[in-house]
């Protein structure tokens, strides 16, 4: 088998750990997952990343030629890291030295957004797109820009941080950075049981032990209930604000969105946010991700192909 057609995929999140060997047509031949939220020592992810490639080296028998990295942000390209991440217990995770050190091929690191936005241009169907935003509703929000194909980056691969825009100054709930009033505090998985705890403390007698999470709550407003669907209003304000910011900021002509919440709620979420966008700005054409979840894993390979 031609092994030069081959690169190792890895998708860090704050959950799960997902790594496969990917071809140039973005085929998965192999994958695992594990989960990684208890693990809190730099060494012991590092070492379970490198044990997953080397049991799918093993399993396809394929050397992979170079390895692509997706992970949860913020990164530090300068030292290959990832740094402080407010959804990660590991203060600061160093990935592309140690891997490249123990495989001997380049190793090509990104935030997750940035990979999934290559994962949709190149995989995806979003070749044709002039400006491509690719826009996540995870464990946290975030976004990934292409100009022309060109990923934008910042000065240390950070750059439009959707997680982190204000969207809010009424209920000012704090956000895993340190800031108030972001977007990802109200309408990611984690701050949607905030922001639903917030929005009804007037309305309803509430008990802290019985926190709902933010599937049972997205569920009881699709089922009909009448109070979670004033809340699911008050959610696509929220998320209508962050979205007309990044069209306003990036004047897209494609968004693609992903991430759990927006593949499992799409007319909810999705749609009823669109709704909310400011009648002012060009609309763009909104699409659901078809990649199923893997479009940072296909992203991160695609990284690894333009190292060879
Ligand atoms: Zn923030």
């Amino acid at each position: 088998m031609d092994d030069l057609s081959y690169v190792a995929a890895v998708d860090l999140g704050a959950t799960n750990l997902r790594a496969g060997i990917v071809d140039e047509e973005g085929k998965i031949l192999a994958f695992s997952q594990n989960e990684v939220k208890d693990l809190t020592n730099c060494m012991d992810i590092q070492l379970r990343i490198s044990t997953m490639i080397k049991e799918l080296t093993a399993e396809t028998g394929i050397s992979p030629k170079a390895i692509g990295i997706s992970t949860a942000g913020p990164v530090d390209l300068k030292t290959g890291s990832v740094t402080g991440s407010p959804n990660m217990k590991c203060e600061t995770i160093f990935l592309v030295k140690p891997l490249q050190e123990m495989f001997k091929i380049p190793v090509r690191m990104m935030t997750d957004c940035k990979a999934g936005a290559l994962g949709e241009y190149h995989f995806g169907g979003a070749k044709d797109a002039a400006a491509l935003v690719y826009l996540t509703f995870s464990t946290g929000i975030g976004a990934g820009v292409l100009e022309r194909g060109r990923l934008f980056c910042g000065a240390n691969g950070n750059a439009s941080e959707a997680g982190h825009l204000l969207v809010d100054t009424t209920w000012d709930l704090p956000c895993g950075c340190g800031g108030t009033g972001h977007w990802e505090a109200y309408a990611s998985g984690k701050g949607i049981p905030n922001f639903f705890r917030a929005w009804s403390l007037d309305r309803i007698e509430y008990d802290p032990k019985s926190m709902l999470n933010a599937g049972q709550i997205l569920y009881a407003a699709e089922q009909g209930s009448p109070l979670f669907i004033s809340f699911s209003d008050e959610l696509a304000k929220i998320n209508g604000r962050g979205l007309s910011s990044i069209i306003a900021a990036y004047n897209p002509d494609l968004i693609i969105m992903d991430g759990p919440i927006v593949r499992n709620y799409p007319s909810l979420i999705a749609r009823k946010m669109t709704e909310h966008i400011d009648r002012y700005l060009p609309a763009p054409e909104i699409r659901i991700s078809a990649l199923e979840g893997k479009a940072p894993l296909l992203g991160a390979s695609a990284a690894a192909f333009n190292a060879l």
